[in-house]
């Protein structure tokens, strides 16, 4: 694994090392500008700047919702654990807390490094976004998720339109609530918020609509289920995660020319198979064919799995990650669009397109006969071109349904 310091940007006086650090950092802005079906997989670190709260740090939220419960002897972590449920005391703070944890999240917007998978996907590069977090960022920044509206059907959590979706959402949703009893999802409200608040959670309108029919036939009344947030806890497997399953191993069937892996630590079981999975995709992915006088200029980053975190990869990933961008998110998105707009520009030009009547009449003065109505980025239009159908590609079955399994030995909590 080489280490590209990013820090050696800011240097005055580079040493060698930081002069190699820099020019890697410009091949890659150059390989994520040619790629054609980039793999983004992400965590926790790129809505810090979102302003997300820390919700594991010890000053964080969880301690101001825990003041008020003071007998629960829980950490923190815990509160994404599916044993929560077995206490009710744990249950109703593990509802306050996800009160707390979306009103935060309703403040937020997307950082720069949600904007920039957008300006992948616009720009005709993105494969798939999947991400850890659950505050649905990306579809704010324009990208369909497997929550929104134009992907889910009415109702129960299965998906339509598998190919429309560009955010994988592999831990759920805030901005939804489930059933826990006939899974029917709704878009979370107010008003289910500030029940959670209580710590108690809402019941299922349908489950009581369909209760309320049976008794009004003087039939024996049936449970009436509770909706809780539509997050995937540890040892939960995820409601869509057939769907996510058959997406992946579309994916992978696609040849991935380039991983990006952003701000998170690779700790959660389910996120390790999954880069794992699409590493080996990408690096047997064959070579562009290129004419012969260009064989020596194929970038050394192309089909290549690319870190970019504040914090190392851990001694596993040897072999796996093949360059570890020491830097934050955002900087490294900015600095990677700024090469890309220098040595590409023509990616970034905007055409207009001319409507009107060509056929000039007296009447018409001639510079009024056409006029731009709309200024489209050439990439856009070269992406409504359909190039592919997931459809086209045999179902595999091979993956196993994503579940959210958290390591024996893991100490933090999420990704
Ligand atoms: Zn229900």
């Amino acid at each position: 694994m080489i280490t590209l310091d990013f820090g050696a940007l800011a240097a005055r006086r580079p040493t060698a090392q930081q002069s190699s650090s820099r020019k890697s950092l410009s091949q890659l802005s150059l390989a994520v500008a040619r790629s054609k079906r980039i793999i983004v997989i992400t965590g926790a670190g790129i809505s810090c700047s979102s302003g997300i709260p820390d919700f594991r740090s010890s000053d964080g939220l969880y301690n101001m919702v825990k003041s008020r419960y003071p007998d629960v002897v829980m950490k923190g972590r815990d509160l994404f654990d599916a044993s929560l449920f077995r206490d009710p005391t744990s249950t109703q703070l593990f509802y306050t807390f996800m009160a707390e944890l979306k009103a935060s999240i309703d403040a937020a917007t997307p950082s720069p490094t949600h904007r920039f998978i957008k300006t992948l996907h616009t720009k005709g590069k993105l494969l798939r976004s999947y991400t850890q977090n659950i505050d649905g960022l990306e579809e704010q920044a324009g990208l369909v998720g497997t929550s929104s509206s134009a992907a889910s059907k009415k109702g129960k959590g299965t998906l339509k339109n598998l190919k429309d979706i560009k955010s994988v959402q592999l831990h759920g949703d805030i901005h939804r609530v489930r059933c826990t009893i006939c899974s029917a999802e709704y878009r979370c409200e107010q008003h289910h918020v500030e029940a959670f608040r209580t710590g108690e959670p809402p019941s299922c309108p349908d489950c009581s609509v369909r209760c309320q029919d049976r008794v009004a036939r003087a039939a024996r009344a049936l449970a009436v289920g509770t909706l809780r947030p539509s997050i995937v806890l540890y040892e939960e497997v995820h409601p869509l995660g057939d769907e996510i399953g058959t997406i992946s191993a579309r994916d992978l069937s696609r040849r991935p020319d380039l991983l990006i892996i952003m701000g998170t630590s690779l700790k959660v079981h389910g996120i390790k198979k999954l880069v794992k999975d699409f590493a080996s995709a990408v690096h047997n992915t064959p070579p562009p064919s290129l004419p012969t006088r260009n064989k020596t200029c194929v970038n050394p980053f192309s089909r290549k799995v690319v870190f970019i975190n504040r914090t190392p990869p851990a001694g596993e990933w040897e072999g796996v990650i093949d360059y570890w961008v020491k830097s934050d998110t955002d900087p490294w998105v900015q600095k990677c669009e700024e090469d890309w707009k220098r040595f590409r520009p023509a990616d970034w030009e905007v055409q207009g397109t001319l409507v009107g009547n060509p056929i000039l009449s007296p009447n018409v003065p001639s510079k009024n006969a056409f006029k731009v109505v709309k200024r489209t980025p050439r990439a856009v239009k070269r992406e409504l071109a359909p190039t592919w159908h997931l459809l086209d590609f045999p179902c595999t079955d091979y993956l196993p349904k994503y579940s959210r399994q958290r390591e024996r030995d893991q100490t933090e909590s999420r990704g």
